[in-house]
């Protein structure tokens, strides 16, 4: 495409014009009716993505539906438009697109195998160790959040930034940045977010929706959680059985905040949290210090994630998952020591 088929308002530096934007803008052109999936037990970016994206194909004047096989969590109920993410989306689709989801797994229910097989899939991504899944694969292990890629695309295809548009997007790199404190937080962010601010979106308004508010459940929780944590070597561990969260009233699953305290410990250097889910499988939250990746033990175990936050799911009971993980991670810790030295 050159740049002369560019829209106008289109805000973009030339060297960004690449093989995956062009072909995903115009997918997006061609197509009738579009159905946007974002991971199950989805984040801040997850959301923020795919209501910052749904916005702009609004804008468009694009039919789409916009789905997530799990329930919007609390916190992110106060951005426009999450009430109409649905979970099972039924429509006649020609275009697919998924948020922040490293493999096909991750869109869950929501991605109906029979009936899209069909119809192409753009994969807009950001985690290293996503597997290519899409017709089209822009993924971007730079970006600190997909978030920050759906803007991209949003000002490629020229629909002009609003307010609206800026607060679903700055919500998912707010979060996946844990509020700027992650490695990835790089000036190219911080000009993003400028950009974002200065179109209207509340810095403050989603500090506090995100990270300044959360149940009193959850918080007895965290005190338990915490309390019962060990150190093995320099990865430190904890552990939610469903019994815990019945015990403190809790019927929702905790939120990242858990895994990221533990992790601050000096005396770790890997933060795992084991939650016992509603239907008996375990996630695993792990996070670790700049320079140690953990990516690639969750990806071994079937998931994925970043270098410093990867999660995955097993199929096992608590005590089995923490003993597998827990071998697989001293594994690795060491193997990275060793490729240090040398
Ligand atoms: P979490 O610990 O759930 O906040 O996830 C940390 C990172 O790992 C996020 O970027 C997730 O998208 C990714 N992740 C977590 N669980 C999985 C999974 N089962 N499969 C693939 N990626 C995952
Ligand atoms: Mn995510
Ligand atoms: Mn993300």
């Amino acid at each position: 495409m050159s740049k002369a088929h560019r829209a106008e308002g289109a805000s973009l530096r030339d060297e960004s014009f690449t093989y995956e934007s062009q072909t995903t803008a115009q997918l997006i052109r061609q197509a009738q009716d579009i159905l946007v999936i974002c991971h199950v037990m989805p984040d801040g970016d997850a959301i923020g993505s795919l209501l910052g994206l749904g916005w702009a194909l609004h804008k468009l004047g694009k039919e789409h539906t916009l789905a997530c096989a799990s329930p919007v969590p609390d916190s992110f109920a106060y951005l426009p438009g999450s009430e109409a993410i649905v979970a099972h989306p039924a429509g006649n689709y020609d275009l697919v697109i998924s948020l922040d989801c490293s493999d096909l797994k991750r869109l869950g229910t929501a991605y109906d195998q029979n009936s899209l097989r069909r119809v192409p899939i753009i994969n807009i991504d950001h985690h290293i160790t996503n597997v290519g899944f899409g017709s089209v694969n822009w993924v971007d292990p730079n970006s600190a959040a997909t978030a920050q890629i759906v803007l991209t695309l949003i000002e490629y295809v020229g629909v002009p930034l609003d307010p609206t548009i800026a607060i679903c997007l700055l919500n998912g790199i707010v979060t996946d940045t844990r509020g700027f404190r992650t490695p990835n937080t790089t000036p190219t962010v911080m000009e993003v977010v400028t950009r974002l601010m200065t179109t209207g979106a509340s810095l403050p308004e989603i500090t506090e929706q995100v990270f300044n508010r959360r149940p009193l459940a959850l918080i007895r929780l965290w005190g338990r959680a915490l309390s019962a944590a060990q150190l093995d070597g320099r990865i430190i561990w904890t552990e939610i059985s469903q019994a815990m969260k019945r015990e403190c009233g809790l019927d929702s699953d905790s939120d990242d905040g858990l895994v990221s305290f533990l992790t601050s410990a000096c005396e770790a250097d890997v933060g795992i949290v084991f939650t016992e889910k509603d239907d008996g499988t375990i996630d695993v939250s792990m996070r670790s210090m700049p320079g140690i990746d953990i990516s690639s033990v969750a990806m071994r175990l079937g998931g994925g994630g970043h270098p410093q936050a990867a999660g995955c799911n097993l199929n096992s009971s608590l005590t089995e998952a923490r003993e597998r993980i827990l071998a697989e991670m001293r594994h690795s810790l060491l193997e990275q020591v060793a490729r240090h030295q040398h």
